[in-house]
């Protein structure tokens, strides 16, 4: 008991950064690693928060949430399932999500429940948890170092073009990680990532200079607690500089996928990565290897590194070493900025899958985020291709996934909204590309407003808040092939689902639900996160955890990265 937590304002119960011990018993996520990494078993960051006794006095979670046979139900929220095929598109006033073991059970009105738990959620909005296609979590403890910087050095002076990722993140900071800043990076950054609702990753981990750096990097994964793809990579960086004596990539894939992955009923599995700017010979290997393996095969694919012309090769189905590498249903492609008309041809016959990046292209000179590209060819086919969200790095922009739904909308709408304002002037009369803006002498229409067009034939429609929701969402299950298990509030999927407050102080009142979500809402008005069935977030407290603890663990790592690397830190630096 406690005064503060009884007057409804609750504290953090630890002392000077040790883990609480209440109860004793060990987290049952943990229970679900199949290994201990070595990097893993001498660092205990989570808490054993009291159970029963404390949650009891606060109205907390339904007891054994997630476990199997167990029932709980969410009441009486605004439901939006994200599956169109349910009653009236999915959308649902009053309705409650009946939750056994892991699964969804029913999605309803007045569910009859007997005698399940109840969470309220009236006034509330109850949606699947989002689902990131590309991050890449390893590069946690260098958060915002790179804010201002783009991909590669430019050969000019600026602060963008001389502090750079491919020089100062991949060459720099990543040779000198060990396999303890690999887990404690990766768990941080999935943690905030819960904390933000997002229930599933594809963590591009590329951080394998050893079999010890791959197993803390799944460990971390497994100990998270969310739903996972475990992106195996390469070992960046330290592959160009030839430092990394321990490399295995990419033929530990083998071991990997048996040791920690023969089971398909587990919150995280396993993706290959395929790199094609490694070299041909590595993209005959990987992609052998993770076809062998039954691994879909992701890579990223942007014009910078000069991949244009291998992803041409690879479309053409002469790609790699020995010209035999084709592209297929089983690719994930990251960014797919800059690309040929031929190679995106493919992409789409295929049914290869698309991630984007939208805030990190903008920013960091990928390229334009092709999706005016991708809703052009779905016109010409007549069938959907649109593409998931990945957050890609917080060296250089937030993980929160608020920030990429609008990101992905604003972008949108942007270029159209301007292709319907420059319509008018045809081709003939094109706008001053230092300003982007009308030209000079622009044409005008008839009507009241005479730089008001009706939008021609061949513009996509701007998106909706209901096109990035489903990016958000169904589509990151799909690219991970995770749909028949999450992305949607289904009955018979497994209860990955956030309930978010549209009543705190930035949202209120509630007048459109989807609008409101992707319009208005952070972090802050994320109130429960449940991934299959478990409560990772309870009234906006990650539970189980201990932040201090988890913090001062990866400043400790920060630290130590800094310092091997030979960059000082310094909280103003001028890049
Ligand atoms: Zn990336």
């Amino acid at each position: 008991m406690c005064k503060l937590c009884d007057e409804g304002k609750p504290q953090n119960h630890d002392d000077e950064g040790k883990p609480e011990d209440h109860s004793g018993s060990r987290r049952d996520f943990l229970k679900t690693a199949t290994a201990a990494g070595a990097a893993a078993a001498a660092i205990n960051l989570f808490a054993t928060r009291p159970a029963r006794a404390h949650d009891d006095d606060h109205g907390g979670p339904p007891e054994d949430h997630g476990k199997d046979r167990r029932r709980y139900v969410i009441r009486g929220g605004s439901v939006m399932t994200m599956d169109p095929s349910m009653p009236n598109k999915g959308e649902l006033l009053n309705t409650d999500v009946l939750i056994e073991g892991k699964k969804i059970l029913h999605v309803g009105q007045n569910i009859v429940a007997g005698d399940a738990a109840e969470i309220d959620a009236r006034g509330k909005i109850v949606m699947p948890g989002f689902i990131d296609t590309h991050h890449h979590q390893f590069e946690t403890a260098l958060r915002s170092f790179l804010a201002d910087g783009v991909l590669i050095k430019d050969g000019s002076t600026s602060a963008s073009g001389t502090t750079t990722y491919f020089e100062y993140i991949l060459l720099t900071f990543a040779p000198v990680y060990r396999p303890q800043d690999v887990y404690i990076n990766e768990l941080f950054g999935g943690l905030s990532q819960l904390d933000d609702g997002v229930t599933t990753v594809h963590d591009v981990s590329q951080i394998h200079h050893s079999p010890q750096h791959s197993d803390a990097a799944i460990q971390a994964l497994f100990d998270t607690g969310r739903r996972a793809a475990f992106g195996y990579f390469e070992s960046a960086g330290a592959n160009i500089l030839g430092t990394n004596p321990g490399n295995q990539y990419p033929q530990d894939a083998v071991r990997i996928k048996k040791q920690w992955f023969s089971s398909s009923d587990q919150l995280v599995h396993m993706i290959m990565g395929g790199e094609v700017y490694l070299g041909d010979a590595t993209t005959e290997q990987s992609w052998t290897i993770g076809r062998q393996l039954d691994l879909q095969i992701a890579a990223h694919i942007l014009s910078p590194f000069g991949i244009r012309p291998i992803m041409d090769a690879l479309a053409q189905g002469q790609g790699g070493s020995n010209k035999d590498i084709g592209i297929g249903g089983d690719n994930l492609f990251i960014h797919m900025t800059g690309m040929s008309d031929m190679a995106w041809q493919k992409v789409q016959d295929v049914g290869a899958q698309v991630s984007i990046a939208f805030p990190i292209e903008m920013n960091m000179r990928h390229g334009m985020p092709p999706i005016i590209r991708m809703q052009s060819m779905a016109a010409a086919a007549k069938k959907p291709f649109e593409p998931s969200l990945s957050t890609d790095v917080e060296c250089t922009m937030t993980a929160d996934f608020f920030s990429q739904m609008r990101a992905a909308m604003n972008l949108q709408r942007l270029v159209v909204n301007q292709m319907i304002l420059n319509s008018p002037n045809g081709n003939q009369n094109l706008p001053d590309p230092r300003n982007w803006e009308l030209p000079q002498s622009a044409m005008t229409v008839p009507g009241p407003f005479p730089y008001w067009p009706t939008p021609p034939a061949g513009i996509p429609d701007p998106l909706t808040t209901r096109d990035v929701l489903r990016y958000a969402t169904i589509n990151g299950a799909k690219a991970l092939k995770l749909d028949k298990k999450t992305g949607t509030l289904t009955p018979g999927k497994e209860a990955d689902i956030i309930i978010l407050d549209p009543t705190r102080i930035n949202v209120a009142p509630l007048n459109q639900v989807p609008g409101a979500v992707v319009s208005l809402m952070d972090r802050t008005n994320v109130e429960t996160v449940i991934v299959a069935g478990k409560i990772r977030k309870w009234k906006g407290q990650l539970l189980d955890i201990d932040l201090r603890q988890l913090r001062r663990k990866l400043e400790n790592s920060r630290d130590y990265i800094f310092s091997k690397a030979g960059v000082p830190q310094n909280l103003f630096s001028g890049q």
